[in-house]
C-alpha cells in the first residue's frame, strides 16, 4: 500500500483551479476524507482520496493490497462493481469513479479502510462536494483519452450498449421497467466537468421495494436505509425526487463510474439500454480489447 501512497509535496502543484478546458491530467489539491456505512455490508467504512502523481491513474488501496481503477480488476458485477486482487476486495467502486471522472480528476489514491466504499447519500454527490471543497490542480501531463476506431455493440438479454466515435463523451441511457413508479425513462448526457455535480452526481441509488427482501437473503443492502437509496413500492417513493427523472439520472452515473474503468476519458456517443454493472463492464471489455489510446492535447 504504502508504495502508492503520494507524499503531497511530490504533486506538481499550479495555482488550485476549477476546471476549464480538458487538456491536462488534474489531482485533489488535498486530501478528502469521507465516512460512512457500506451500501452492502452494513459496516462503517472510512475513505481518504489522496492526490496522485501525472500517470499515475486511479488507485485504490486497503490494507493488504493495492488495486488499479481498471477493468482488468473487476471481480463481481452483482448489485455495484467490485475491484480485487489476491483475495482483497473493494466493492461499490461506481460512485467514487464517476465523481472523479465527472470533476476531471484522472490521478488519485483512494485509500479504503474496510472492503466498501461509504454509501453516503447512495449518490455521488458527497464525493463531489468534497473534491470541491478542497479544489484541483493541473498536472504537467496530457490527459489520456480513449477513442473507438469503429462502432462497438454488446448485447445480454435484451439489453445492449452501443458506441460510436465522437468528439466527446455523451450517454444517452433508456430505461424501461414494467412498474408503476417508473415505466419508461430516458436522458442524454454529454461528460461536462463543469455540470456533473448539479446534474448528474446528486441523484441516488434506488431500489425496488419486492428487491430488498431478496437483497437482504443474499447478504446485501445490508446497510441500505431511506438515507442511502430511494426506495420504490407500487404506489410511491420513500422519498422527494431530486429530479423528475433522477432514477435514469443515477444509471447515467453508474455507467460514467464503469466506463472510467478504461482508465481513461472514452470519446464516444454512447447509447445504453437496460444496461446494469455486468454489461458496462462487458463493454469496457470490449473497448479494452480493440482501443487505440492516444495522448491528445485537445
Ligand atoms: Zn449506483
Amino acid at each position: 500500500m504504502a508504495t502508492l501512497m503520494v507524499e503531497r509535496s511530490s504533486v506538481r502543484r499550479k495555482e488550485a483551479t476549477r476546471h476549464r478546458g480538458a487538456s491536462c491530467q488534474r489531482t485533489l489539491a488535498d486530501p478528502v476524507k469521507l465516512v460512512g456505512r457500506g451500501l452492502h455490508s452494513g459496516g462503517e467504512s472510512r475513505v481518504i482520496i489522496h492526490p496522485a502523481d501525472a500517470g499515475a491513474g486511479i488507485v485504490f488501496s486497503d490494507a493488504a493490497e493495492t488495486i488499479r481503477g481498471l477493468v482488468a480488476n473487476v471481480v463481481d458485477t452483482s448489485r455495484g462493481t467490485t475491484l480485487g486482487v489476491n483475495g482483497s476486495r473493494i466493492r461499490t467502486v461506481e460512485h467514487v469513479m464517476a465523481a472523479l471522472r465527472g470533476r476531471g480528476i484522472d490521478n488519485a489514491v483512494v485509500e479504503v479502510f474496510g472492503s466498501e466504499m461509504p454509501a453516503l447519500d447512495g449518490s455521488a454527490l458527497p464525493y463531489v462536494e468534497a473534491m470541491d471543497a478542497v479544489g484541483l490542480v493541473e498536472q504537467d501531463a496530457p490527459r489520456q483519452t480513449v477513442k473507438l476506431r469503429e462502432p462497438i455493440i454488446v448485447q445480454q438479454n435484451g439489453s445492449f450498449i452501443a458506441a460510436v466515435p465522437a468528439q466527446a463523451l455523451r450517454i444517452t441511457y433508456v430505461m424501461n421497467y414494467d412498474h408503476p413508479m417508473i415505466g419508461a425513462q430516458s436522458a442524454t448526457y454529454e461528460l461536462c466537468e463543469e455540470d456533473f455535480g448539479h446534474k448528474i452526481a446528486p441523484a441516488r441509488t434506488f431500489v425496488l421495494y419486492e428487491e430488498v427482501a431478496r437483497l437482504l437473503d443474499n447478504d446485501l443492502a445490508r446497510g441500505g436505509s431511506f438515507e442511502n437509496a430511494i426506495v420504490v413500492w407500487r404506489d410511491r417513493m420513500s422519498s422527494k425526487l431530486r429530479f423528475p427523472d433522477e432514477l435514469v439520472r443515477h444509471k447515467v452515473m453508474d455507467l460514467v463510474g464503469d466506463l472510467a474503468l478504461i482508465g481513461g476519458l472514452l470519446q464516444a456517443e454512447v447509447v445504453a439500454v437496460k444496461s446494469g454493472h455486468a454489461l458496462n463492464v462487458e463493454f469496457v471489455r470490449e473497448v479494452e480489447s480493440r482501443k487505440s489510446k492516444v495522448k491528445s492535447r485537445r
